[in-house]
């Protein structure tokens, strides 16, 4: 049985500017990584394969850079990597993702059996949280949202315990087989890849399915098989006031003459 981790490669956030001619993120020279919620969705199926046996396959849309993304994967344990890249793909907004995610995971359904697709709570790029459940209506999977503990599998039964992390309160939640979860952080501690891991990744294959291979309809994906697209994207403009220090960086530093300015003002109360 398969298990299989959608992650997706974002930029690292801090780091993002916003073209103020275009509206578009500047994505040039800018590092990317995996989306923090898909590195807990990745760490859970490895710990499947661990515990069930499953195999575990790690699934991201992407341009070819994603590549790194999933190979990082593959030093981490993922028995498969596969990025779905063409240009057709591109400009994809949620409904078009799910439509081509949904299409590889019905593609390695072929082969054999997809016991769980894991998916984060979101993006940090798009937060939108819509592909989990776009994917899921899709193939008519079990639709488990902010997961964060798996209480129990039974094979057998084919049914999936889970538990779901809400607003003060927890839910427990059983589902069958198949099922798609979206998972939250406390799901667990992502893993670190060792040298021989990373090394041996070095070779490996990451696999590259175009639409070839998923003969998907050119309408039904990236930007033609998009209904919706940003009209615009900014930030919101700053308040006026002085910015103390660079809390981001040296929020020590930050504190200090947040301290000395409240001082100078007179406006701490002894
Ligand atoms: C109208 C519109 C137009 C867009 N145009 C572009 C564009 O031109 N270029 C561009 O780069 N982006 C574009 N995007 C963003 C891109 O389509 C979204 O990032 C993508 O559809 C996923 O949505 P999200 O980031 O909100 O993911 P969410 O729904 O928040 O993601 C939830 C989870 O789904 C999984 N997931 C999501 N996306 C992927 C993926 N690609 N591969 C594997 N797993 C995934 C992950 O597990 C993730 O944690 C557009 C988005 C919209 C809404």
């Amino acid at each position: 049985m398969i298990v299989v981790a959608c992650i997706k490669q974002v930029p690292d956030t801090t780091q993002v500017q916003i073209d103020p001619v275009t509206n578009t993120l500047v994505r040039d020279g800018i590092p990317f990584i995996i989306n923090p919620y898909d590195g807990h969705a990745l760490e859970e199926s490895l710990r499947l394969k661990d515990s069930h046996g499953f195999k575990a396959v790690a699934l991201s849309m992407g341009p070819p850079n994603a590549e790194a993304t999933l190979r990082k994967a593959l030093a981490l344990g993922a028995d498969r990597s596969i990025l779905l890249s063409d240009r057709v793909f591109g400009g994809a907004d949620t409904l078009s993702t799910s439509n081509v995610l949904s299409a590889a995971i019905d593609k390695l359904r072929e082969d054999e059996e997809v016991g769980i697709v894991f998916c984060g709570k979101q993006t940090i790029d798009g937060d939108t949280a819509q592909v989990g459940p776009g994917i899921a209506v899709r193939l008519g999977f079990s639709q488990l949202t902010l997961v964060d503990r798996i209480e129990k599998i039974d094979l057998v039964e084919r049914t999936i315990t889970v538990r779901r992390k809400l607003e003060g309160r927890y839910e427990i939640v059983e589902a069958r087989l198949p099922a798609m979860i979206t998972v939250v952080r406390e799901l667990n501690r992502p893993r670190y890849p060792t040298v021989p891991m990373r090394l041996a990744s070095a070779k490996a294959e990451v696999e590259v399915w175009s639409n070839e291979q998923l003969q998907l309809d050119v309408n039904s994906v990236g930007l033609k098989g998009s209904p919706t697209w940003v009209s615009r994207i900014f930030s919101p403009e700053r308040k006026e006031g002085e910015i103390v220090g660079d809390g981001m960086n040296d929020p020590a530093g930050a504190a200090r003459l947040l301290l000395e300015r409240l001082i100078e003002g007179d406006m701490l109360a002894v």
